[in-house]
């Protein structure tokens, strides 16, 4: 049984891809960080869908937490097959001057050792190869001036990762691979200031529009799956063109 655990997937990308595995016979841990109801709600569309899903409350940027998450994810299902790194967090947009210590740091420990914690828990637990998928951001591409240049270099993080580990454990017939999103409607852009904000950018999006989490589901299920068994260590981003 292909067993995975989705990291962040509660709200948005991780909540689409929760989903979505979960139609595509994937047995689905929906890790959250605060927000039980909505990763219950994610549990039951699964369920009602068919699939087999539960939620677990785990900080993955702590180590004792994401040993529990794989505990709990190996107690209902047996052993994890497939890892999506996908939560992440933002803050107020701002220039890099005015940023504190304490949110850098709070940044990187969200976006970047949860998914070294993650990552190793899953190669030390795969019984017989495995999929890993991160969700980085085009922002490590940008480096987001003047609004989140401390997300940007987690995400910058995210991909060397990404990188190094897909060659470290390949001949172990492990993947590890990342989507780089775009502008996507979620409620990050809540915590980043602006609502607005994917909106306010469209057109400057050669699609001239923002993305689905729905269309980086799509993205990051095919690069869990068999259909991308050759490609590891690989980037695709989803962004419309940019
Ligand atoms: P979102 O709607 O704000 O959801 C964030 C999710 O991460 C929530 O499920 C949240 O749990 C969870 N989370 C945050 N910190 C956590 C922690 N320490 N432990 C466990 N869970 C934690 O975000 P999103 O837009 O879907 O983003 C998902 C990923 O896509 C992020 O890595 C983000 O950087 C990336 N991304 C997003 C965009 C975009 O435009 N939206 C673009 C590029 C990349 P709770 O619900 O419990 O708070």
């Amino acid at each position: 049984m292909n067993v995975v655990i989705v990291t962040g997937g509660s709200r948005g990308i991780g909540a689409a891809t929760a989903i979505l595995l979960g139609s595509k016979g994937y047995a689905v841990c929906v890790n959250y960080l605060a927000n039980k109801d909505r990763a219950n709600k994610v549990v039951d569309s699964i369920v009602r869908d068919g699939g087999q899903a539960f939620a677990h409350q785990a900080d993955v940027s702590k180590e004792a937490d994401v040993v529990r998450l794989f505990d709990a994810a190996e107690a209902h299902f047996g052993g994890v097959t497939h890892l999506v790194n996908n939560a992440g967090i933002l803050f107020t947009q701002s220039k890099l001057v005015d940023i504190e210590l304490e949110r850098f740091n709070q940044v990187l420990n969200s976006n970047v050792v949860s998914c070294f914690l993650c990552s190793r828990e899953a190669v030390r637990r795969f019984q017989a190869g495995g999929a890993i998928v991160n969700v980085s951001s085009l922002a490590s591409k940008t480096g987001s001036p003047f609004e989140y240049v401390d997300y940007a270099a987690s995400k910058g993080a995210m991909d060397t990762l990404t990188k190094g580990l897909s060659l470290e454990v390949a001949a172990s017939g492990i993947r590890v691979n990342a989507v780089r999103p775009g502008f996507i409607y979620t409620d990050m852009h809540a915590d980043g200031g602006e609502p607005g904000r994917v909106d306010r950018l469209a057109p400057q999006i050669p699609m001239r529009r923002g993305g689905t989490a729905e269309e980086v589901a799509n993205t990051i299920a095919w690069l869990l799956s068999d259909e991308a068994s050759y490609v590891t260590g690989s980037f695709i981003d989803v962004a419309g063109g940019r």
